[in-house]
């Protein structure tokens, strides 16, 4: 196990994520240290040790009071946000016991774009008290505004509403005043609380002078420690605790006091009351800070589009997206250098957008491909400009991987070569470029990454040679048509299918069954089409090889494009309106004919990120395709048997899979970081793979590994990796490794399920070992 003081940050990190949780400041860390080490008492003690901890806490309490304006009612410590917001619902929802049926259909009111701790906290107690409320989100403008008359025609029905001063996303903030004018005119007693989050030290607070009921607050969001927070009750508003117990803060929260926590809020609260500190920045300066950082953003980003307006936001938070670029590209290239912002949705291999954006109506593109930026309200002018120098650094990578195109006229080789899936929400996008013959070639493709392809045939001029799909069921758009269209002249006219296969420029050759096939040429390669009809009746895959005096051999093939009638998982689902499973039994047969057992397929769906499978790997997880290929069974049986496979899987959980995996993966093998460097040394013949992103490996690649030894296997690359290194599966060791060790970790089981026998991977990745 890595020593903690191993644990450190990389040089000149540029932190640009202050809304998930800031920085310590140093004052504050000092405040914390010098309490556990010399002010370690216990406030509840009557000894003078005791009396000097109890004074901490008093103080500290005071000064919250100043630096809220909560002149009366209670000052609470928690253990930060989420407890305050768990004791503001449960108090409210308490008191509500016996206001309830007054009401006929109780209401619980929250804003449509409150963080997850508030609707889920609401929907929780409102089950665990039997409150039986409804819990109503309040809509909000396309700028993130509350609905006034939502407010006015529900709050009179409310038992509570939750609302919050500064978005964590976007930063937009609520009109309090104008709120409060709403709800007390339609329901003077309803409880009300305000998440002040992300206001403090940043927004003027005067609570005392509002009604306001509860008000909750986290420290690690204003540069104290995780594990700190409080809240503020307003005199009059219920209050139940939620931790019974010693009695702590006069009954209201008991257990002994984080008093290190609290005395590193009394540190931040005297510098944010004092006047003639310059640690908290006024509003002008933020404002200029986020202006320059705008400006960079813009000059990187021509096609920048922010996700909320500025007018109604603090200054601390840019949230962005870029058409044509996901959020993880994004999120990935600032990472490896070394800025670290937040993507608004998860980056998993099934696309969510955010439902912050997603309330404001923003377009689904927005909403997946949405990055955060926040700085502090105690950030510096240096550190603002250390992060545009450092973005304008990060953006060249980008450039040179041709995800964004450059203003200026760079002619450059961006040395992509060979095939790379793309993934959208489970499904493959296969793109094959000849880098010698400047030719592209793109199967099976969603419609969400056409700006993405859009930009990397201007980039490197490619000239498309075919925009396919492998099949298309009636309902589905023709993504082939619709690329066309959006690509124009850049796509050469043609006599197209309904699959985007070109007549007008089609060869034939002959297969390994001595069938002869349509194909068309890519560089020195053939593309070649075979009708395989059974998951619809249009279905075909395309086989990617070297043909010699007009034959593809089944040796030759690189490469085959199944689409969903051979998936990571069995075969493809034929239970559709257009499906034949008759048809399906010859086309397994038909494939089995002109492929071998371990040519590499490339289906249209990668449900588990396993990227490429082959016939015998097929064939072991599911007999029936065995069956089929062995001979053993005629089609009577398979349509039989294939029927009974789709009902289980139509029955199943997810439904929508076209393949099922039964076979059990093998875990990866870990190299940890501390070993890796004797690992590297100690064995002879390991190539490690990095297979992070091009851009990434270009915008971090000062990494502690000999260059002779590192290779950039970007995980999109994967497949072409697996076909042109097979002949050193038994040879050479290779040790996976990443941002993170996710990545890596699925790199290493599919090259371990591909035959490649000493596979490992790094678990933490870059971000521990250094
Ligand atoms: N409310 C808002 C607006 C937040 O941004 C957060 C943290 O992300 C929370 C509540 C929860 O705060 P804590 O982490 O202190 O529980």
């Amino acid at each position: 196990m890595l020593n903690l003081t191993d644990i450190q940050p990389q040089k000149n990190e540029v932190y640009l994520d202050n809304n998930a949780t800031t920085p310590v400041l140093p004052q504050a860390a000092e405040a914390a240290i010098h309490t556990m080490n010399l002010c370690y008492g216990n406030p509840s003690s009557s000894h003078m040790t005791g009396i000097r901890a109890k004074y901490i806490l008093d103080s500290t309490r005071t000064l919250a009071r100043q630096v809220t304006g909560a002149t009366d009612g209670k000052i609470i410590f928690t253990s930060g946000a989420t407890e305050g917001i768990q004791t503001s619902i449960i108090s409210a929802l308490n008191a509500a016991r016996e206001t309830a049926h007054n009401i006929t259909k109780p209401v619980l009111l929250y804003g449509a774009t409150e963080h997850k701790a508030v609707p889920e906290t609401l929907k929780h107690w409102n089950k665990m008290l039997n409150i039986g409320a409804e819990v109503v989100a309040i809509p909000v403008d396309e700028n993130g505004i509350l609905d006034f008359d939502f407010i006015a025609a529900n709050v009179p029905n409310a038992l509570m509403i939750c609302t919050m001063i500064a978005n964590n996303e976007t930063g937009v903030f609520q009109d309090l005043a104008g709120l409060e004018t709403v709800i007390r005119a339609n329901n003077s007693d309803v409880l009300w609380m305000v998440d002040c989050v992300q206001g403090l030290g940043k927004i003027p607070l005067a609570l005392s002078n509002t009604t306001i009921d509860y008000a909750p607050f986290s420290g690690h969001k204003l540069y104290g420690p995780k594990g700190i927070g409080f809240l503020y009750v307003r005199e009059t508003a219920p209050y139940t605790p939620i931790i019974a117990g010693g009695g702590q803060e006069g009954g209201l929260r008991s257990g002994t006091e984080n008093l290190p926590g609290i005395a590193s809020l009394n540190a931040i609260f005297k510098l944010l009351a004092d006047e003639n500190d310059d640690t908290f920045k006024s509003h002008q300066v933020l404002v200029a800070y986020r202006a320059q950082l705008a400006e960079t953003l813009a000059e990187v980003f021509p096609t920048i589009v922010y996700n909320h307006d500025f007018n109604y936001s603090l200054p601390t938070t840019l949230n962005f997206s870029v058409e044509g670029l996901s959020s993880k590209d994004i999120m990935n290239l600032f990472d490896a250098a070394r800025i670290r912002v937040s993507a608004g949705s998860a980056c998993s291999s099934k696309v969510t957008g955010s439902f912050v954006l997603d309330a404001m109506g923003k377009s689904t593109w927005q909403s997946e491909g949405a990055i955060r930026m926040s700085f502090g309200p105690a950030s510096t002018q240096e550190e603002i400009d250390q992060a545009c120098s450092a973005i304008k650094n990060a953006v060249a990578a980008m450039r040179h991987s041709c995800l964004i195109l450059s203003d200026a006229d760079e002619t450059f080789d961006s040395k992509a070569n060979g095939l790379q899936q793309w993934i959208y929400d489970q499904q493959c996008t296969w793109c094959y470029i000849d880098q010698d013959a400047k030719e592209i070639v793109l199967i099976d493709p969603v419609p969400e990454l056409v700006a993405k392809f859009d930009t990397l045939v201007s980039c490197q001029n490619y000239s498309i040679k075919a925009i396919l799909a492998t099949h298309k069921h009636d309902e589905q758009a023709d993504t082939p048509a619709i690329l066309r269209e959006l690509l124009g002249e850049k796509v050469p006219a043609g006599d197209f299918d309904q699959l985007g296969w070109n007549n007008a420029t089609t060869t034939q050759v002959t297969l390994a069954n001595d069938s002869v096939a349509s194909a068309i040429s890519i560089g020195e390669k053939v593309l070649v089409k075979v009708a395989l009809p059974g998951h619809t009746n249009n279905s075909v895959a395309y086989l990617l090889g070297t043909a010699v005096a007009g034959k593809l051999a089944a040796d030759d093939i690189d490469y085959v494009f199944s689409g969903d009638t051979i998936q990571i998982g069995g075969i493809g689902r034929s239970d559709f309106d257009v499906s034949d499973s008759t048809a399906l039994y010859s086309s397994i047969k038909e494939l089995s004919a002109v492929i071998n057992e371990d040519t590499l397929i490339c289906p249209a769906h990668d449900y588990k990120q396993l990227f490429t499978t082959t016939l015998a790997l097929e064939s072991a997880n599911t007999p029936l395709l065995s069956k089929v290929i062995k001979d053993a069974i005629d089609s009577t049986v398979f349509v039989d048997e294939k029927a009974a496979i789709d009902k289980e899987i139509t029955a199943s959980d997810e439904p929508t899979y076209c393949g099922s995996i039964k076979e059990s993966i093998d875990p990866s093998i870990d190299v940890t970081p501390e070993q890796l460097t004797s690992f590297l040394i100690e064995n002879d013949n390991v190539m490690v793979l990095d297979v992070r992103e091009p851009h990434e490996f270009e915008a971090y690649s000062d990494v502690n590994i000999a260059e002779q030894q590192l290779v950039n296997v970007p995980l999109t690359q994967l497949t072409d990796f697996v076909h042109t290194f097979h002949e050193q599966k038994q040879h050479s060791a290779f040790v996976c490794i990443c941002r993170s060790g996710s990545r890596s970790d699925a790199a290493a089981k599919t090259l371990k399920r591909m035959g490649f026998e000493n596979v490992y991977h790094v678990p933490g990745g870059f971000a521990l070992y250094s």
